[in-house]
C-alpha cells in the first residue's frame, strides 16, 4: 500500500505532525501498535500553553482540573510553592486529549490504523517501507513517532542499541484521598525518597491522584509504597484503583534525528524535558515542527537530509536548548545529598526552579549559586560549564 507519508505512533507528537501535514492535502496513513490511545501511563500534567501549541481549546472534553500552584518538598517537608503562571497547569485525561487530537488529524484527512505495530522498517529507492502485521506500506517519507523504544529509530540506526537513558517511573490512580487542596501539584525529592528522581502527586479530581515516582538504581515499588504509608493524611483512607509502569528518555535529543526521508518526532527522538521527564509540550511542539518542515519538502518535492534538517535546526533554536540545560541541571541536583537539597529551599526562589527544572534559564540560577559559600563551586561551576 502507498501514501506520501507514514507516521508511527498516535502520541502527542504523531498526532499533530499527521494533522500539520494531511490538513495541506498530503496523504497521511498514522500506525498504532495499541487497540486504543492513551495506554501508556502519563502523570498527564501539562502546562497552560501546551494546549495553544497543540492548536485546540482548552476544553472541559479533555481537562479534568486546573492547576494553580505547584510545590516542590525538599526531604525535611519544607517545600517552595510556585504560586505565578509557571506553576499553573491542567491536569488531563491524556486518553481523551489524545482522541480530540486525532479527531483534528482525522478531520484534515489523515487515515489511522489501531493495533498495527510497525515491526519492521526498510530503506528503498527514494521511500521507506514499513512492515506491520497487516501489511506493508510505503511512502517517500516516514515519521517515526514511535516513544521510548522507537522501532523506526532502531531499525534505521538512529541511535545504538543501549545507548537511550531512561528513567523507570511506576504510578498509581488513588480514590478516596484527603487533598489539602486539589489544584496544587506536589513533587517530593530526597534520596530517602526517591533516589535520582522524585515522587509526583497530581491531583486528577477532588479526591483522586496520580501518584507516580521515577528512580534510578532502585527498585520503584517499594519507594513508592512507603510514600504513601509515611502520608497518612492523604492516603489513610485511600485505595489504589491503577497501577502502571513505563519508562521516560532522560538522556536528551538524539545526536541525529532527520535523515534522507525520514524524522523522528518526539520522545523517539528524545524530545523530552530531563529534569521533570515532561515530554508532551515538548513532542508536540516537535511534531508540529516536523509537519510544517515536511509539508514544505513535499511540495518542493525534495525529501533529502538537508532539507529535513531545517526541522532540527528549528527545534534546537529554544527547544534543543532547554533541554540541554535541563540536563546539565539533571546531573547537577543528582550529585546534591539531602542536607544540600534541604540548603537549597534556602537560598532558591520559585522562579529559579522553574529555570533549573525546565532549563529555561539556567545561567540566573548559576549566578545566584556563585554567590553561595558552600555552592559556589559545587554547583555553579558545573552549571555554566557548556
Ligand atoms: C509514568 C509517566 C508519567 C509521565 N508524566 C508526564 C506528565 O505528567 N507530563 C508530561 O508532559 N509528560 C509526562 N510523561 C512523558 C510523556 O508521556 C511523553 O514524553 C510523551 O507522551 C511523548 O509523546 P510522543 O508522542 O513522542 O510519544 P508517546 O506518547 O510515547 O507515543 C508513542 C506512540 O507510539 C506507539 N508505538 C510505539 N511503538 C510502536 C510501533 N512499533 N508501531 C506503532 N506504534 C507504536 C505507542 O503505542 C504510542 O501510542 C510521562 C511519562 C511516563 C512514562
Amino acid at each position: 500500500m502507498k501514501t506520501d507519508v507514514v507516521v508511527v505512533g498516535a502520541g502527542p507528537a504523531g498526532l499533530t505532525a499527521a494533522r500539520a501535514i494531511s490538513s495541506r492535502g498530503f496523504n497521511v496513513v498514522i500506525l498504532e501498535k495499541e487497540r486504543r490511545l492513551g495506554v501508556k501511563p502519563c502523570g498527564e500534567a501539562v502546562s497552560k500553553k501546551t494546549i495553544d501549541t497543540a492548536a485546540v481549546a482548552p476544553s472541559k472534553d479533555f481537562i479534568v482540573q486546573e492547576i494553580t500552584r505547584a510545590s516542590v518538598y525538599a526531604p525535611d517537608g519544607r517545600n517552595i510553592s510556585i504560586e505565578d503562571e509557571s506553576g499553573a497547569g491542567y491536569i488531563l485525561n491524556k486518553t481523551l486529549f489524545l482522541q480530540h487530537l486525532a479527531e483534528k488529524a482525522a478531520e484534515a484527512g489523515a487515515h489511522i490504523y489501531m493495533n498495527q505495530a510497525a515491526v519492521d522498517v526498510t530503506r528503498g529507492d527514494n521511500m521507506i517501507q514499513v512492515e506491520t502485521k497487516g501489511g506493508e506500506w510505503q511512502a517517500p517519507l516516514l515519521l517515526g513517532a514511535d516513544g521510548f523504544s522507537s522501532v523506526v529509530s532502531r531499525r534505521l540506526d538512529f541511535e545504538k542499541a543501549g545507548a537511550r537513558a531512561l528513567i523507570p517511573c511506576l504510578q498509581y490512580v488513588m480514590v478516596n484521598c484527603n487533598l489539602d487542596d486539589s489544584h496544587t501539584t506536589s513533587f517530593y525529592l530526597g534520596r530517602n525518597v526517591a533516589p535520582f528522581g522524585y515522587v509526583w502527586v497530581f491531583p486528577t479530581g477532588r479526591r483522586k491522584v496520580n501518584v507516580g515516582i521515577g528512580v534510578r538504581g532502585s527498585p520503584a515499588k517499594p519507594y513508592l509504597d512507603r510514600f504513601i504509608k509515611e502520608h497518612p493524611p492523604l492516603f489513610s483512607k485511600a485505595e489504589i484503583i491503577g497501577v502502571e509502569a513505563a519508562p521516560v528518555t532522560i538522556s536528551g535529543i538524539l545526536e541525529r534525528i532527520v535523515d534522507d526521508n525520514v524524522m523522528l518526532v518526539g520522545e523517539a527522538a528524545g524530545q523530552v524535558i530531563p529534569f521533570t521527564g515532561g515530554g508532551i509540550h515538548s513532542s508536540i511542539t516537535a511534531g508540529t515542527m516536523a509537519g510544517e518542515t515536511a509539508v514544505k519538502a513535499l511540495e518542493e518535492e525534495n525529501l533529502s537530509r538537508s532539507r529535513l534538517r531545517t526541522y532540527a535546526e528549528r527545534y534546537n533554536e529554544h527547544w534543543g536548548k532547554r533541554i540541554r540545560d535541563s540536563l546539565k541541571a539533571l546531573h547537577v541536583i543528582e550529585r546534591l545529598n539531602d542536607d544540600d537539597l534541604n540548603a537549597l529551599v534556602d537560598i532558591l526562589e520559585p522562579q529559579d526552579i522553574i529555570n533549573l527544572a525546565n532549563g529555561s534559564d539556567i545561567t540566573a540560577v548559576a549566578r545566584k549559586f556563585l554567590r553561595h559559600p558552600l555552592f559556589g563551586l559545587k554547583i555553579a561551576k558545573a552549571l555554566l560549564t557548556t
